[in-house]
């Protein structure tokens, strides 16, 4: 166990708890407000950049992802993942990377008419010019 672990087990005073868990807080905070600062310039319009697992929930669908931004904003930058699609993403989240995006080249399904691929993970979805042509979005309605 850590020494800060062990001193905040000795801690029996919820006031003093309240207290410790709103500074914890306010770091948290201000620990982003600075990364968020610091990092808008890094980064730029077209560079390929990954997720920080370190700073993502475990269960998220964007653990591992590598993207391309699109748009910088403020706090945070549009990134394309490719399939998982575009996410407005906090820039403590986003690591500059070497890593060769490849987001696009996982396909989703082949359109049922045409063959063209339908950009879908859903098989009965039709392409988009298919969409076009007929006027619907799905095979079974043709
Ligand atoms: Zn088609």
């Amino acid at each position: 166990m850590t020494n800060l672990t062990k001193t905040i087990k000795k801690i029996d005073s919820i006031l003093e708890l309240r207290e410790l868990n709103s500074l914890i807080v306010d770091r948290i905070k201000s620990l982003r407000r600075t990364t968020n600062f610091q990092s808008s310039t890094e980064f730029s319009i077209g560079q390929t950049v990954k997720i920080n697992n370190e700073n993502i929930k475990s269960n998220s669908k964007l653990k591992g992802a590598i993207g391309k931004i699109k748009k910088i904003n403020r706090t945070k930058a549009v990134v394309d993942f490719g399939n998982i699609g575009e996410w407005n993403v906090p820039f403590y989240l986003l690591l500059k990377t070497k890593e060769k995006f490849n987001g696009k080249k996982k396909t989703g399904n082949k359109c049922k008419y045409c063959r063209k691929p339908n950009c879908s993970p859903d098989p009965d979805v039709l392409c988009g010019d298919c969409r076009e042509t007929f006027g619907h979005s799905f095979y079974s309605e043709l």
